[in-house]
């Protein structure tokens, strides 16, 4: 599926307008304050004001009051947004062959401090295991010393994965549809005919919290 960050063209209302202008010049500005200018009470402005904060048009700041968002800013951070590749925030990846023990995977997640582990066979990645597969094992009596990681792992082809070159904003996207943490970061090679993934780098919520915290500083 092809994703893409879509400019939406809004047709604002005459009072939109004014009320935009009235936080250009008097920023920042109370929605009593825009209120009393207008002559209305509070509620009455509250849907176009919810309108334009929405639209990114104002921005609230509570006990300060509205902000007018210059649109050159906001379309030099999409523009940011846009060219930012999963290559740019990229973790290196955690990764355990499927003959290891559940026991011994657990121990790596453990050392490693993720709360995921990329699983891989013959060298090419074969499944993930996450903390609750391994609370599933646990509940369910699994002889953690002896049964293979490989065994109780998500295994391909129902991984989700990404690519070095990919915008970030779709791999973002990719974590919250399919509700995981983490994404292992792969390069396609076809032998014989076939799909194997070699696994460069791992993207985890982490990874994107971080670039999140970087772009406000
Ligand atoms: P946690 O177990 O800490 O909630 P996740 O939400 O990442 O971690 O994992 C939930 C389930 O999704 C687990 O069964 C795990 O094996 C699986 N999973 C994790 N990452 C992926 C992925 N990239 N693709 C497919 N399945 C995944």
């Amino acid at each position: 599926m092809n994703y893409k960050l879509e400019v939406i063209t809004i047709e604002l209302k005459d009072r939109q307008k004014e009320i935009i202008e009235i936080v250009k010049n008097n920023q920042p500005i109370t929605s009593e304050a825009i209120a009393q200018m207008f002559g209305v009470t509070r509620s009455a402005l509250r849907s176009d004001l919810s309108v334009l904060t929405m639209s990114g048009l104002l921005e609230a700041k509570p006990k300060v009051g509205y902000y007018y968002v210059d649109q050159s800013d906001r379309e030099r951070m999409l523009d940011f947004i846009k060219v930012i590749k999963v290559d740019d925030v990229k973790s290196l990846p955690i990764v355990v062959d499927e003959k290891v023990s559940v026991y011994d995977a657990i121990v790596t997640m453990f050392l490693e401090d993720v709360g995921s582990i990329c699983i891989i066979s013959d060298g090419y990645l074969a499944g993930v295991v996450s903390r609750k597969d391994f609370l599933k094992a646990a509940i369910g009596g699994t002889d953690m010393k002896h049964m293979p990681v490989g065994m109780i792992m998500t295994r391909m082809p129902n991984i989700v994965v990404t690519y070095p070159k990919e915008p970030i904003y779709e791999a973002a996207r990719k974590i919250i549809e399919h509700e995981i943490d983490a994404l292992p970061i792969v390069e396609e090679v076809v032998l014989n005919g076939k799909s194997h993934y070699k696994v460069l780098g791992r993207l985890s919520k982490t990874n994107i919290t971080k670039l999140f915290v970087n772009m406000t500083e």
